[in-house]
């Protein structure tokens, strides 16, 4: 059956590469009926932070991409942190020396890289040139006598690599392209180059997805699986898939150092996690010609390996906020209010805690829901509820009291005092009649008395607002505007 890993190392914020990684591997996972694994690639002990770990399950949670094995879940293969499996490593670098797959490498830095010079001088690949490779024991013994260290590194065989890629096809890469390379640090500490692909053999991984940037490592683990499966350590050979690149601004390759790359900057906006993953999902896979709004669980009814695209694909924020548009729109309206509270309730909030009114907040939620992309866009929306005053928007204020409004707020005033304020139509009627009395259609006359209760040019629809906050606060407004 389909065993698939998520194995980020906890360094930084997730960013949305990653998610993007880790969706296409549950999504894959759960098509399938298959193990989604999660390891935590911690064996870099200076890059790694103990709350990045923390922010990654976080982060995982509230997307909901469970996962069947792994830190907190446990399974099988425990432990699921590198960082708590170095004892298996050393065990199999050990095995690869014994068996010759490994070999001590004595070179100096300085030396590797006046050789590299020289090579690329001459036209040659500048990879390890194999200096190491054929060791005596004498030779061995005169370097540590020498007081030199070594590192260990993984001999590959002189033959091209033929794999195929589930996204890219058939990649053949020439043995000239495929130097020794290190898989033990010179201080006995195991390199991602070892450990990955060991813990995707004990872990029975069946197919490996994950971005196109690993694909030139690819080749040197297939050659470290066949030894594996050499000294029995392995069984089979996973499949391997690469995900194309994610473009940023200006078609260059969003970086995970690039801000909008930030998994927490579309959380703390109020993206929700169905309407992100939709549209990260989009970031290389289709639903459908024309369809790009879907549930999780279409994604998981129709997501296949095989339908990934190996052309780069482009992070469109504008796409990713209307997705998201779109599923907030298909949330139910309890469901809609509670999801903006964070927002209202937050202790950044413009107004006093104890100036948010849930029954206010509950009756206008209905006419908001069309209206905000991300749920942060609430507050800008519904503000004029909760604060004492409405915003101050010195631009609104001179678009909408061109020309002279007081003449048509006195009247629109006196006709709100007289209106029934438990009928928003009723409030219509009252501003539409002093509209005409002034020669303004409604959109004309009621600009002004939004801008003088809102404090905006734009918002929600108007008569309900003004229900809602009641006659007093909003004639109140509509004197404090006249004075
Ligand atoms: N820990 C590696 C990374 O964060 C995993 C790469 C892989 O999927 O093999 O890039």
């Amino acid at each position: 059956s389909v065993r698939v890993r998520f194995c980020p190392s906890p360094t930084g914020n997730p960013h949305v590469g990653l998610v993007r990684t880790a969706l296409f591997n549950w999504a894959f996972a759960r098509h399938n009926g298959g193990t989604m694994v999660f390891r935590i690639e911690d064996t870099d002990a200076a890059r790694d932070s103990e709350e990045s770990y923390e922010q990654l399950l976080d982060s995982m949670r509230w997307l909901g991409l469970t996962w069947d094995e792994g830190p907190e879940v446990g399974g099988p293969h425990a432990p699921y942190r590198q960082s708590q499996r170095m004892d298996i490593y050393r065990d199999v670098a050990e095995k690869l020396q014994a068996a010759g797959y490994a070999y001590p490498c004595y070179c100096t830095t300085e030396e590797l890289d006046a050789r590299r010079e020289a090579a690329r001088a001459a036209g040659k690949p500048s990879g390890y040139d194999g200096q190491c490779r054929t060791l005596t024991d004498e030779q061995k013994q005169a370097y540590e006598a020498e007081g030199r260290s070594h590192i260990v590194r993984f001999r590959m065989p002189d033959e091209a690599t033929t794999f195929t890629d589930l996204v890219r096809g058939e990649i053949t890469v020439q043995p000239e392209n495929l130097s020794d390379y290190g898989i033990l640090r010179a201080n006995g500490a195991p390199l991602y180059t070892l450990v990955n692909p060991i813990d995707d053999a004990l872990m029975e991984i069946t197919h490996v997805l994950r971005g196109e940037d690993l694909l030139s490592s690819t080749p040197r683990q297939i050659a470290l699986y066949k030894a594996l499966i050499e000294l029995g350590v392995a069984k089979t050979i996973p499949a391997f898939g690469h995900l194309p690149y994610v473009m940023g601004e200006g078609n260059k390759k969003l970086s995970k150092r690039d801000p909008q790359a930030s998994l927490n900057l579309y959380r703390e906006r109020g993206f929700l996690p169905e309407g992100l993953l939709n549209y990260l999902s989009l970031l290389g896979w289709s639903f459908s010609a024309d369809q790009d709004v879907f549930s999780v669980q279409d994604l998981i009814e129709k997501f296949d390996i095989a339908d990934v695209n190996a052309n780069p694909a482009r992070f469109d924020l504008k796409k990713a906020e209307a997705i998201n548009a779109d599923h907030i729109r298909m949330l139910d309206v309890k469901a809609f209010t509670a999801a903006c509270e964070p927002w209202l309730k937050a202790p950044h909030a413009n107004w006093a805690p104890e100036d948010f009114d849930q029954a206010k907040w509950e009756a206008i939620a209905p006419h908001a829901q069309t209206r905000v992309q991300v749920l942060s866009d609430i507050t800008a929306n519904v503000d004029f509820l909760f604060l004492k005053e409405p915003v101050e928007d010195e631009a609104s204020w001179t678009k909408a009291m061109k020309g002279d409004p007081a003449a048509l707020l006195t009247t629109a005033r006196a006709k709100l005092d007289a209106a029934d304020w438990s009928d928003p139509e009723s409030l219509k009627n009252a501003v539409l009649a002093a509209g005409e009395e002034h020669g303004l259609k409604l959109g004309k006359a009621q600009a002004p008395v939004r801008v003088a209760v809102t404090g905006r040019t734009v918002g929600l629809p108007l008569f309900e607002s003004l229900e809602i906050l009641g006659k007093d606060a909003s004639l109140a407004r509509i004197d404090a505007a006249l004075a």
